[in-house]
């Protein structure tokens, strides 16, 4: 009886034992885990996020769930349907209504439970802070190697990106800068058309699923290819039509694709120029009708092929 005492208490750190050693937090970090606030929706560097691993506790680094069992929500924060076993424990929150949830081994906060949403099977969404969270990667170097690039700027890239996004065997999709001259421009700098850069998008995909014919067909079909002097009502250099192409295979079809529309009677004035520095743009352009909740002024799809 006297040594299960002297072990509760040691393992509770009361005879002087040290703590638990857990991550330094930040005092935005401190803000969610430990005094169990909230952070902005869409705000969070994993609500989009879609690699293969697992997520762990910021605090503690206890895995708590896996990229497996994440899904779209639109709710503007990192959402599961499961937990890994054990990994997290519910608790009535202090608003009376909702369920909390805390990491098991350390009580971070990590966010709330909901069920009946009929989001997916499980009907189970656990909303978690993106701050409460890291992530791991499952297999970092075979899963990037497989993937290829494909690079086009087709005028606004918020509308690039919104389709892009949606076409199979997409990993994913960046808006960004690139063929100007000016290392990290701002997207202010874009606009004024004065750093030769256009606006584009990165588009990262799986070789295995889908085509870089496939891809750059949707590009045209995508984006106005004719227009000359920008994209839509989007009127400046920083808006043409360009395929940046990586490597010859690349040009080459998408020089028989410019071949098939001039042929369909389209005066095509997409441009090839070779790939070179790409910039990504600032957080608050990634996935920018995604966090909207609205779809493209800017693009629309029109079958070309
Ligand atoms: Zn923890």
């Amino acid at each position: 009886m006297l040594a299960y005492i002297f072990l509760a208490a040691l393992m509770s750190g009361a005879s002087g034992a040290p703590a638990p050693e857990y991550n330094k937090l930040t005092a935005e970090e401190r803000r969610v885990i430990i005094e169990k606030g909230t952070e902005r929706p869409w705000s969070g560097k994993y609500v989009n996020h879609k690699a293969d691993g697992v997520y762990v506790c910021k605090r503690c680094d206890a895995p708590l769930f896996q990229s497996g069992d994440k899904f779209d929500s639109h709710c503007g924060w990192p959402s599961f349907d499961d937990a890994l076993e054990g990994a997290i424990k519910k608790q009535p929150d202090a608003d009376g209504v909702r369920t909390e949830i805390v990491c098991s081994n350390c009580g971070a906060h990590l966010g709330h439970v909901f069920h009946g949403e009929e989001f997916t099977p499980k009907n189970t969404r656990h909303c978690v802070n993106s701050i409460s969270l890291n992530f791991v990667r499952r297999q970092e170097t075979d899963e990037t190697e497989k993937m290829e690039a494909a690079v086009f700027a087709g005028g606004c890239f918020w509308g690039v990106e919104y389709y892009m996004e949606k076409a199979k065997g997409v990993h994913s999709v960046v808006a960004g800068f690139t063929g100007g001259r000016k290392e990290s421009p701002s997207y202010e700098e874009v606009c004024k058309g004065v750093t030769g850069h256009l606006e584009a998008v990165k588009v990262e995909y799986d070789p295995g699923k889908t085509t870089y014919e496939e891809l750059a067909r949707l590009f045209f079909e995508i984006h106005d290819p004719t227009q000359v002097n920008g994209q839509g009502p989007d009127i400046g250099e920083q808006y043409r039509s360009v395929i940046f192409y990586k490597n010859e295979e690349q040009k080459k079809i998408a020089l028989k694709l410019i071949q098939i529309l001039k042929e369909k009677g389209y005066n095509v004035s997409t441009e090839l120029r070779p790939a070179s520095v790409f910039y990504e743009a600032e957080e608050y352009h990634q996935d920018y009708y995604e966090k909207k909740g609205v779809k493209p002024y800017c693009h629309g799809y029109t079958k070309r092929f």
